[in-house]
């Protein structure tokens, strides 16, 4: 009998309630896993939330006042990234790899503390005592480089880790969420925890931190990144003045302050179109109401869609046909019914390349006696401007 695929009225009722029921467990594991690795967040400043602030305070005070709507695609990103730490976390277990997973470092900072929830710190002490901080990010595309927000973040955890070394500020939360006793000083939580015995001082061990971006389909790695010992002192005193601003605004928003008092970034960022707090943000002033267009703006939003899992359809069977050809060990065109393909090889695009060209030129000149032409002037009197062209922003409000 074939499957029953007809899409009655009923059954799309039933399909959206099991994805509802689906929504509301990923919230409650959501919620549970925020209470047992992250505690009472509203009684502390946590390192990503510091580093979002500094890319947008508005964006990173109204997420500290108001959760964030529990929409599935949120919820199921959310949920990625806790099973990314987890594989993580298991593959290096696997490989006997002494490791903390989800240490906590709480840093005393006026009524509302710094902390640093670091995803996997590695720990060895051959050949030379090490610590490598892990955080993990969950990306739906790898990116070219790091975000700024994922930079600050492992760079706070560092600075943190660094400077509370020796102070009674580490521990680790048990399964069901409760700091597993007094925090202590980290070479003593590694005495204690792996058997592992590093320097009091923290100068003889090579400290770094690292990203690790993985989206379902491959992996990055982007780092290291190390605070040098003549520049710790002025990055934590960066970290607090930041952290004493970002209290002073939570602050003041809750004891009845506006949130439009609060900076937000300027210009093009692609954290706004994503950004939970988007519809009063006074970055986009209310303009004329013209409701009329909305099945237009759904209807390109939803072709767009459509485009780019076309796009993804197509580069599949791209490669596939290539393989293909590989395989087949030819070196002419395969026939295939009415068609015919093959794969060969081409040029790759030709570049001028300006430094080489620059550096030329300023040796011809000077071998010239013409010292006096700079050719970055020469350069510049040559640039030509294009016309310029107009791009079409389109954020969903709510
Ligand atoms: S919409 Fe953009 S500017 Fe406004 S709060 Fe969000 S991130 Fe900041």
């Amino acid at each position: 009998m074939p499957p029953h695929t007809d899409n009655h009225p009923h059954d799309t009722h039933r399909g959206k309630a099991l994805l509802d029921i689906f929504r509301q467990g990923l919230a409650l594991g959501a919620q549970r896993r925020t209470a047992q690795t992250l505690g009472r967040r509203e009684t502390y400043l946590g390192m990503s939330e510091l580093a979002r602030f500094a890319e947008c305070p508005r964006a990173a005070v109204a997420t500290k006042l108001y959760p964030a709507p529990t929409n599935l695609p949120r919820l199921l990103t959310l949920q990625r990234g806790h099973w990314f730490e987890q594989g993580v976390a298991e593959s290096l277990s696997g490989l006997g790899i002494p490791a903390f997973t989800q240490l906590e470092i709480r840093c005393e900072q006026g009524e509302m503390p710094l902390m640093a929830h670091c995803d996997l710190v590695l720990v060895w002490q051959h050949p030379h005592p090490a610590v490598r901080i892990l955080e993990i990010k969950s990306t739906e595309t790898l990116p070219d480089s790091p975000y700024v927000a994922h930079e600050q973040q492992i760079l706070g955890q560092t600075i943190m880790l660094r400077h509370c070394w020796n102070l009674p500020a580490f521990c680790l939360r048990s399964p069901a969420g409760l700091p597993s006793g007094d925090p202590i000083p980290f070479p003593r939580l590694c005495r204690t925890r792996l058997g592992i015995s590093l320097p009091d001082d923290v100068e003889q061990v090579d400290l770094e931190g690292w990203l690790l971006c993985l989206s379902m389909r491959d992996a990055m790695s982007f780092g290291p990144y190390a605070i040098p010992a003549s520049d710790s002192s002025a990055a934590l005193k960066r970290l607090r003045r930041d952290a004493a601003l970002f209290r002073q605004h939570v602050l003041s928003c809750r004891t009845g302050g506006s949130l439009e008092a609060v900076p937000h970034i300027r210009g093009f960022h692609p954290l706004c179109p994503v950004c939970d707090h988007a519809a009063n943000c006074p970055k986009f002033p209310q303009g004329d109401s013209q409701p009329q267009w909305e099945p237009l703006i759904e209807n390109l939003t939803a072709l767009k869609k459509q485009r780019e899992t076309l796009e993804t359809d197509i580069r599949k069977r791209e490669v596939a046909l290539r393989q293909i050809y590989q395989f087949s060990g030819t070196k002419n065109w395969v026939l295939s019914g009415g068609y015919r393909f093959r794969e060969s090889r081409t040029a790759g695009p030709r570049r001028l390349n300006w430094e080489k060209l620059h550096g030329e030129l300023e040796e011809l000149l000077h071998g010239a006696g013409l010292d006096d032409i700079d050719v970055d002037s020469l350069f510049a009197h040559c640039e030509q401007e294009g016309k310029p062209g107009s791009r079409l922003f389109i954020n969903k409000i709510a």
